[in-house]
């Protein structure tokens, strides 16, 4: 699906249970030749009202971090898994046939923006954007090379906020990232993946991410 296909359907879609918790549909942002991509979880409280990726505590750390690798906010694609401020307080986290449902859209920002690293914010983003089964903690802070780009996986936001010896390994992780920009793409033909739900599995076509 073309990009601005996929934001005008977002920003009306009803595909997923999700459309009844939230406020507003947090598509994403970002410049669409972004070398670097964060992908969060789900929007938040903060996100939902305003219908911006990454505000709020969150959204001030998030810039710091860019900061300590001097990048600002308006040089990077932003976005999450799904679009839509799951039901909860705190928010639950979005299940796979939700992430599933929400998919066509991040495919077709990944594919628009094409970046060359991938930050994956999490253990719900790093272990779909990555495909592996290790535990977070383990592939953490890893260039993973997927698909001609790098994903690494890393801790979410929310976590660093309130755990202060992860908030120095989220910093760590993020000081990779000019190495990674300034390198070549990788050449592997492996292919990022994000599940589906067993009646939908069918692999992603080689190349789509
Ligand atoms: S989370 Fe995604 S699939 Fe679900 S309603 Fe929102 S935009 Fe649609």
């Amino acid at each position: 699906m073309e990009f601005a296909e996929a934001q005008k359907e977002a920003l009306e879609c009803t595909r997923c249970g999700l459309c009844q918790s939230r406020s507003r549909v947090v598509f994403g942002e970002g410049p669409l030749n972004a070398r670097l991509f964060i992908v969060g979880e789900a929007p938040g409280y903060n996100e939902d009202a305003s219908g911006r990726p990454f505000q709020g505590a969150s959204g001030m750390l998030l810039e710091k971090l860019l900061g300590t690798v001097g990048l600002s906010r308006e040089e990077v694609y932003l976005t999450t898994l799904v679009k839509c401020r799951p039901p909860g307080m705190p928010p639950r986290s979005p299940r796979p046939s939700e992430v599933s449902s929400c998919r066509r859209y991040l495919i077709s920002q990944l594919v628009a923006v094409d970046p060359k690293v991938v930050v994956a914010l999490g253990e719900l983003p790093s272990r779909i954007l990555t495909g592996r089964k290790e535990s977070l903690r383990r592939i953490r802070g890893r260039a993973i090379p997927l698909d001609r780009r790098y994903v690494i996986p890393t801790f979410s936001l929310q976590r660093a906020l309130y755990v202060p010896a992860d908030r120095s390994l989220l910093v760590s992780d993020f000081s990779r990232l000019p190495e990674l920009l300034e390198s070549e793409r990788p050449t592997t033909y492996e292919t990022l993946n994000v599940p589906s739900p067993a009646s939908e599995r069918e692999p992603l076509q080689p190349g789509l991410w």
